[in-house]
This record gives C-alpha cells, structure tokens and sequence, in this order.
C-alpha cells in the first residue's frame, strides 16, 4: 500500500515511511525511532531528526494522552472544504515528547471537549478507503 491512501489528501505516494499506512490498515498507529540515538518521531520520518541518521525502526505510538489543544475549523485548505467543520486535537502522550496532531472523531461531542482531558487516538478507515488516525475521548 502507498502513501496515498493515507488522510483525506494525499499530495504523494512514494516515501520511505510508506508501511506507516499499512500499519493504520492493520489498526496500528507506529511512530519511527532511531537506531542510533533513540530519538523518537512522530510522524514517522524516514531520516532521525535529532542525529540525521538513516537507520530508523517502528514503534507503537501510545494510544492515551492528554489534550493540549483543540480548534474547530468552519474554513478549510483546498482539498478538505467538503469535510468542514471538523475538529483538530494536539495530544500529548506525556513521554519522550510525543505528539500527535489529528481530526477527532466526527461524532465527538465537540462542546464537552476541555484541555487537559484525557483522550485517546485509534485508526480510522473513511469511507472512500483512506485511511487515518482520529481523536476520541479517553
Ligand atoms: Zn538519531
């Protein structure tokens, strides 16, 4: 599988980080780490941020955090405008500085969300066979 089928849009299909889509197909959602120096990345990235190394691996990301943020869009970038409005989470799973940046669920009730609540992040398969990660309360 390609990195097309990944997210609502997808701007290319050739990555060295490729199997991250085949992970979310299976239900997981892995980050990549380094062999060299351990740093871990989120989104995975084909080369270590913190050393430059080629030399990366995959982890499970962890599945509950907290949220840091949240914004309801009523105004997309090309592409998403069909999808509006939709409700973007920053998690922090409160390890190693991993992050996660994504769409919560589209059946989230979005006034009940409050920083600092606990959440969690599963796979998600839209209907057109994309596939993804979204935000659901813990
Ligand atoms: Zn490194």
């Amino acid at each position: 599988m390609g990195f097309e089928s990944f997210g609502r849009k997808s701007f290319m299909a050739a990555t060295k980080v490729a199997p991250f889509v085949d992970f979310l197909a299976e239900g997981k959602i892995k980050g990549t780490v380094c062999k060299d120096c351990g740093a871990k990345s989120f989104p995975p990235r084909a080369d270590c941020v913190s050393c430059f190394s080629p030399n990366v691996d995959w982890f499970d990301m962890p599945t509950k955090g907290t949220l840091t943020t949240f914004s309801t869009l009523q105004y997309a970038p090309f592409g998403f405008e069909a999808d509006t409005p939709y409700t973007l989470g920053l998690v922090d799973f409160g390890q190693e500085g991993l992050k996660l940046f994504a769409r919560f669920a589209t059946d989230v009730d979005v006034d009940a969300l409050k920083i600092g609540m606990s959440v969690s992040v599963r796979t998600l398969a839209y209907d057109d066979g994309q596939l993804s990660f979204e935000i659901i309360p813990a």
